[in-house]
């Protein structure tokens, strides 16, 4: 048992879109904070005022509600609290943990590279060594100054859940600055100062911070604090073993729901980055991937991102998806709405279950509208060559088969059955060889759901029409 309850933060920074990276990020921290029954809360890293917007934090808010990953508190907007950001680094100051530093850049690089060799790689302390009346003088002539953490002797180690200890000799760790000279604290201050007041118990993030965590633990050490637990998540790759970017295909989440993704089967691939669920094909609630979930079992190893399982998962998600929740995401198309609506749900719904096992991506759907639903098919000769048969014979065997179709008054599929096999035999051919050229007359493609139900759901006037259509369209 834990003496303490958990409190993660999932703390973007909105100067980009929400990745899959962060929203891998995000997921984890959620699940670790539901299965640990903590708090997990959304902390907006808003400090770097030039390259944030309103619109990239308003965007990532709503990629993450469309995962489900709700925060549990309002958004903790950084830049509200730069004042005990502020006042956290001058503490340190007085404490004779931090230190002024009046140097420029031109003067430290001068001292760094003396006849094309270079002396240091960090900040080679030059103002620590200052003397309290010259560090007087230079504040009485108002030369600028950055505040710089001054990092102690010693090791720094911490025991990350997926990597296990890492460490480095404190050596290695730069004076890093907390404040800049025009008086705004840097990421390392804003962090552990935003850690501290959340009360956060554990920190879970990308890899690429490993080396910021040395700095920050010696930070909430020099504040009296105890750090929190990290857990670094290794790097996405493409499938070419590279950073994961935009030439691998869609990387902002909601460029994925604008493309037809679900989110059931986006969160539900998120999770098998790193981590895998029991079933690797099936499509998991965020209540059963939280029941399922094992933090201890993320692997340090970096995941490729796999479009293939990706569209796997999410046209099954299709197939399980409730026809009247399909419905409601395409209707926020406000055109296609307005073109579909009149139909009725009934219908509406009755095509979406017709269709829907072959559906890949949630814009599928309209093409099937468009194909079912419209008054008039229009035939395509490329799509019509892949049928592959002669249309010499086919004129005549089709309007024999609509003359079929005329006689019978109710479309059920045995009615159907009885008729299209008895023609097939009547005419010496095999059924498939009448199935193919209906289908295309039906639907102007080679592919669909089986030919009764479209039959049915077409109904006797459409298809007498489509046919008749189909008819011209040979001629
Ligand atoms: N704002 C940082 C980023 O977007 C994350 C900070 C953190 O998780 O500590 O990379």
């Amino acid at each position: 048992m834990s003496d303490q309850n958990k409190i993660v933060r999932f703390a973007p920074s909105p100067t980009g879109h929400l990745h899959i990276g962060g929203s891998r990020t995000a997921l984890f921290n959620y699940l670790f904070a539901k299965k640990e029954e903590g708090k997990f809360v959304l902390r907006i890293e808003d400090t770097d005022k030039e390259r944030s917007t309103d619109e990239m934090t308003k965007e990532i808010i709503e990629g993450l509600d469309w995962l489900g990953l709700k925060s549990d508190d309002i958004p903790w907007m950084q830049s509200k609290y730069i004042d005990t950001h502020v006042e956290l680094a001058n503490k340190l100051l007085s404490e004779n943990k931090a230190y002024r530093c009046f140097c420029s850049q031109e003067e430290t690089e001068a001292r760094r590279v003396k006849d094309g060799k270079v002396q240091f790689f960090m900040y080679d302390r030059y103002c620590l060594k200052l003397s309290p009346k010259e560090i007087e003088e230079r504040l009485k002539n108002n030369d600028p100054f950055v505040l710089r953490f001054k990092i102690p002797e010693g090791e720094t180690k911490f025991k990350d859940r997926i990597h296990k200890e890492i460490k480095s000799n404190n050596r290695e760790i730069d004076d890093f600055v907390l404040l800049r000279s025009d008086g705004t604290p840097t990421y390392q201050l804003s962090v552990v100062s935003d850690d501290v007041s959340m009360n956060i118990t554990d920190v879970i993030r990308g890899d690429d911070h490993i080396s910021n965590t040395f700095k920050q633990i010696l930070l909430f050490l020099a504040l009296g604090k105890k750090p929190p637990r990290f857990s670094h998540l290794p790097l996405i790759m493409g499938a070419d073993k590279k950073k994961l970017s935009k030439r691998h295909g869609e990387t902002s989440i909601l460029e994925f729901r604008k493309n037809g993704y679900l989110p059931e089967a986006l969160v539900t691939y998120l999770s098998h980055l790193s981590w895998s669920p029991n079933d690797h094909k099936k499509i998991y609630s965020l209540k059963e991937l939280i029941n399922d979930f094992n933090f201890s079992a993320i692997s340090k190893n970096s995941p490729i991102f796999d479009y293939d399982k990706l569209n796997f998962l999410n046209s099954k998600a299709i197939k399980e998806k409730d026809p009247v929740k399909i419905i409601e995401i395409l209707f926020n198309d406000s055109e296609f709405k307005a073109k579909y609506e009149s139909r009725g749900s009934e219908k509406l719904l009755s095509l979406i279950e017709l269709v829907k096992p072959r559906m890949k991506k949630v814009h599928d759907f309209i093409h099937q509208f468009d194909i079912y639903l419209s008054e008039e098919l229009i035939y395509d000769d490329a799509e019509f060559k892949k049928l592959n048969t002669e249309s010499g014979n086919m004129i005549n065997l089709i309007e024999g088969l609509r003359a079929g179709f005329e006689t019978i008054t109710d479309f059920t599929e045995e009615n159907l059955e009885k008729l299209l096999r008895g023609y097939a035999e009547k005419k010496g051919i095999k059924a498939g060889e009448i199935i193919h050229p209906l289908r295309f007359a039906l639907t102007n493609t080679t592919v669909s759901p089986s030919i009764f139900e479209i039959l049915i759901f077409l109904g006797k006037e459409k298809v007498l029409a489509r046919i008749s259509g189909f008819v011209d369209f040979l001629k």
